[in-house]
């Protein structure tokens, strides 16, 4: 998929490189690269620290330490949400003075100074991970320390999202899911990266974020910091040095998605055939941010987001305490909070195997509860309190759901929670097979498309290079899907949609025309789909949906619902 091509331009000497990856988004941006540094190695020739020296070379270890604090103090002051609290956190473990004596010690001893710190930090790290509970949840900062002290002893840039003092693009191998929590969202034009793939959690992250996002940008790294560069995720291009003009068609694209954002109607057909638009969220922080736009709820909390950083289970009370925040941000609107998705491309350190061989079949999802039962027990006993504690009824979820006997299992556990609204994903092929006995056990259903592909596909959703056979419009999938919204029509029970394909608008005519009731998709995507909804009546939304089905391959199946979309509507959205 990434290449590197040289686009046409009026000064033929001077040929503009352009990356190509995929996408996240439909948003172009122009500004300077910022490129993200890795964590430092121990260099493996490090002298030891002659007796003389100690004192001069326990100075300089001591300077960066204080540098280090400093730096991550000011980024702190200048951050806002989540991220205040994880950089001032981290800035007090590069001030704490016992990591600084044990350090000094070693090289009092004979240490160089990056084993010296490896040393101290190694034993923190073993002292806190046995001490359990809130000291083995600093274990992340006390490692993110050692890396940027090390950076500094080295004079190497620090790892990690630099402080950007001005919008950027931030370029990176792969981006890990903490750096994501912690990005400064007002300075971050769009994100790029070599890696991943997109339904991978960079570029789900991004999505939800409105962040425009290149994923498996082959080259990327080697673009210097300070590079202009145009990132159009509509197109997934990373054109160098582009030229003006480049620009000026990306204004003029954020101008039509604000007019169609001016539209907050309920999704519905031209028909008033209703389709439920809703917000992907995975923090407190997108639950708000989510809820003062024009969506009509959440219909996929991703609550593995929160834990991502997390050594220990969470608690029940400070689980209890964010889903209060998120059912109090959408007010009485329907909020589905989905049980943890741990293991695969979401690893939480509390709850997945560390020796799977193929973590996508292992234990995940909601099969947590054959090795971790107590920490789903946990998470539906928060759900609980948070239903007490606001009066407002939460829906939950389970991922991963095989068979209609976990179904009636996770059913029975989330009742026995005083909660009403339960469902669970439909992501394995087996479970949109038996979507009527999976029905007759819950509520509603929502389906996961990207891992539905993945399953379905037999290919990594991470490895971009294979994206034409996870493609959402493989006649296989829309066949699953097909059959999973008749199941709902015949129980008379919710099919809603929420992985990534909810958020295409052409799409997302197909889904209303199988019958699908709610999309779920990052917010920034509500706008055009709720325009190519309301372009067509249910009618026409089943043409477009037979006419994908009817195709032999997904190339074939896109060009067919596109060629039987309402006159207008493609060249609207700029789909063709
Ligand atoms: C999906 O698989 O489509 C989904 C919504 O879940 P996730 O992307 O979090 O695995
Ligand atoms: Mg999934």
């Amino acid at each position: 998929m990434s290449h590197v091509t040289s686009a046409a331009t009026d000064d033929a000497d001077a040929p503009r490189t352009v990356l190509h990856g995929v996408g996240v988004g439909r948003a172009g941006v122009v500004g300077p690269v910022v490129q993200v540094a890795g964590a430092p190695a121990v260099p493996g020739d490090e002298p030891g620290t002659a007796p003389g020296e100690a004192e001069a070379v326990q100075e300089r270890v001591t300077a960066a330490f204080d540098a280090v604090a400093a730096g991550l103090r000011a980024q702190a002051d200048a951050a806002s949400g989540a991220a205040v609290e994880v950089l001032g956190a981290t800035a007090q473990m590069a001030d704490d003075k016992a990591l600084r004596k044990q350090t000094a010690a070693g090289i009092a001893g004979g240490s160089g100074p990056v084993a010296a710190l490896d040393r101290a930090v190694d034993g923190f790290a073993t002292m806190f991970e046995q001490a359990g509970g809130y000291l083995a949840e600093r274990v992340t900062d006390l490692r993110s320390v050692r890396d940027r002290v090390v950076a500094r002893i080295l004079g190497v840039p620090e790892p990690g999202v630099p402080a950007l003092t001005r919008p950027s693009v931030v370029v990176g191998k792969d981006l890990a899911p903490a750096d994501t929590a912690t990005l400064d969202v007002s300075h971050v034009l769009a994100i790029v990266t070599e890696l991943g793939g997109p339904t991978s959690h960079t570029a789900i992250i991004a999505g939800q974020l409105g962040i425009p996002c290149i994923v498996r940008a082959g080259g990327a790294t080697g673009l210097a910091d300070g590079t202009v560069v145009a990132v159009d995720a509509a197109a997934g291009t990373v054109e160098v040095d582009p030229a003006p003009e480049v620009a000026d068609g990306f204004a003029q694209r954020a101008e039509v998605a604000a007019r169609l954002a001016e539209d907050h109607a309920p999704g519905a057909t031209a028909d008033g055939h209703g389709v439920l638009l809703l917000a992907n969220i995975g923090t407190a922080e997108d639950a708000e941010r989510a809820a003062a736009q024009a969506v009509e709820g959440s219909g996929l909390f991703r609550t593995e987001v929160l834990f991502l950083d997390a050594e220990t289970a969470p608690t029940r009370e400070g689980q209890a305490a964010t889903y209060a925040r998120a059912l109090r941000a959408f007010g009485g609107r329907k909020v589905v909070v989905r049980t943890l998705d741990a293991g695969a491309d979401k690893p939480l350190k509390f709850a997945t195997q560390p020796d799977e061989e193929n973590p996508a079949l292992g234990v995940r999802g909601y099969r947590l509860v054959r090795t971790v039962p107590d920490v789903v027990t946990t998470q539906l006993e928060a759900l609980g309190d948070a239903r007490r504690e606001t009066g407002l009824e939460p829906w939950v979820m389970a991922p991963m759901i095989a068979t209609p006997g976990e179904a009636r299992d996770f059913a029975a556990a989330a009742h026995a929670q005083g909660i009403t609204k339960v469902g669970v994903m439909v992501e394995i092929p087996a479970a949109a097979l038996r979507a009527d006995a999976i029905l007759a056990e819950v509520d509603f259903v929502s389906i996961g498309s990207n891992d539905l592909a993945q399953y379905t596909m037999a290919t990594d959703r991470l490895r971009g290079e294979l994206a034409d056979l996870i493609d959402m419009w493989q006649p296989a999938v829309l066949d699953l899907v097909a059959a999973t919204a008749a199941a709902g029509q015949r129980a008379g029970k919710d099919v809603g949609v929420c992985g990534e394909s909810a958020s295409d608008p052409l799409m997302a005519v197909v889904l209303t025309g199988l019958g699908i009731t709610s999309l779920s998709m990052a917010p920034v995507a509500v706008p055009a789909v709720r325009f190519a909804v309301k372009a067509h009546t249910f009618a026409q939304a089943q043409a477009v949906a037979q006419a994908a089905l009817a195709a032999d391959d997904a190339h074939g199946a896109r060009a067919a619902a596109l060629a039987a979309l309402a006159p207008g509507v493609a060249d609207a959205l700029g789909l063709a």
